[in-house]
């Protein structure tokens, strides 16, 4: 009897030893859509430093918001020998073509954060309904009624329209009870700040400045609408969300000028999508992935297999648990307070 346990124990190290060795030979394509972004820079790191754990390798390339650059983007990493790819894809629709390519070829795809709705993907995420409804209750506390604004994502990134639909759940009693009139609507393209600050002046000007709150799908498109505010002497009296807990966000939340951000710690979701693009490399079925649950909300009801993480909703009141995540430092989200 002993010695089967042994030859148990025995096989069970040659099969981690196995796939150790097998991870250690691995290269991972990691495929950034915008990464001028703030909070890229650190689901990066955190791809990278999960791959160096297991002795893999990180390449990768950043399309600089461009749908089709992102296409000879994934080639090229194709091209350089890439086990599996992780996309953070630009345009939803645009970047199938190179998932049937990975596809045809066995090479598994992690959709990034941004849903790819393509079977043959994996997609892992933060909650972004749930990431809606935080927004629009931190901004509706604040403004139970009056004239919102919606500085929506880019029309191109599903996660826009998730965003919005959360945001719509917690307001539409208010909305229906006409005590919440929606007095402007418009997506960012490419999510630029520069384009929510002029979409937000234009909806002041529409409505002569009579604006009582902004619901805002990030936080750099929060940095936008607050830069318009400001122009007209409104920062700080108007609510407005975010998302992603940047720095600059944190700081005018203390500041008084931002009122929620949605922190979504993306050190976790790096680490996990960097541990999943290897377990797929190694042969794992999508649906046999650790923590794996089915997903069917995206535009065409495609059956997704998906992980999906929780966002927390930062204010003033517990701005100290992202300063005790060591996520920035007290001098940072505190300067000029
Ligand atoms: C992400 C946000 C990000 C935005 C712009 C969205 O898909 O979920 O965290 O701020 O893209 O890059």
């Amino acid at each position: 009897m002993k010695s089967i346990y042994k030859l148990m124990a025995g096989a069970a190290i040659l099969v981690s030893l196995q796939s150790a060795a097998m991870a250690a030979d691995l290269v991972v394509g990691v495929s950034w859509s915008n990464f001028q972004e703030e909070r890229w820079k650190t689901d990066e790191a955190a791809i990278k430093k999960a791959l160096e754990a297991k002795g893999a390798k990180y390449i990768s390339a950043d399309a600089q918001s461009s749908a089709a650059k992102q296409l000879t983007d994934v080639e090229s990493l194709i091209s350089q020998g890439a086990n599996a790819l992780i996309i953070l894809a630009q345009d939803s629709d645009a970047i199938g073509p190179a998932v049937e390519k990975a596809a045809s070829e066995g090479i598994p795809v992690v959709g990034y954060d941004r849903l790819i709705e393509n079977p043959s993907a994996f997609y892992i995420t933060f909650d972004n309904k749930e990431v809606g409804r935080l927004q629009a209750e931190g901004v509706f506390k604040v403004k139970p009624e009056g004239n919102y604004v919606f500085i929506k994502g880019s029309s191109s990134d599903p996660n826009a329209d998730f965003l919005f639909a959360g945001q719509m759940e917690v307001l539409k009693a208010a909305i229906d009870a006409g005590k919440i009139k929606n007095v402007g609507e418009a997506y960012t393209d490419g999510w630029l700040p520069q384009n929510a600050q002029r979409n937000m002046e234009q909806f002041l000007t529409a409505n002569n400045n009579k604006v009582d709150a902004v619901v805002a799908s990030n936080d750099g498109t929060a940095g936008g609408a607050v830069a318009a505010l400001d122009a007209q002497g409104m920062a700080g009296s108007v609510p407005v969300s975010g998302q992603d807990a940047d720095k600059a966000a944190l700081n005018r939340i203390a500041l008084g000028t931002q009122t929620v951000s949605v922190w979504k710690d993306s050190r976790e979701l790096g680490k996990r999508a960097a541990e999943v693009a290897l377990d797929l490399a190694g042969g794992t079925a999508l649906d046999k992935v650790a923590g794996v649950q089915t997903f069917e909300g995206g535009p065409k009801k495609v059956k997704m297999q998906s992980i999906f993480l929780t966002p927390l909703a930062i204010t003033k009141d517990n701005l100290n648990v992202v300063i005790d995540a060591g996520w920035i430092s007290k001098a940072e989200a505190c300067q000029g307070v």
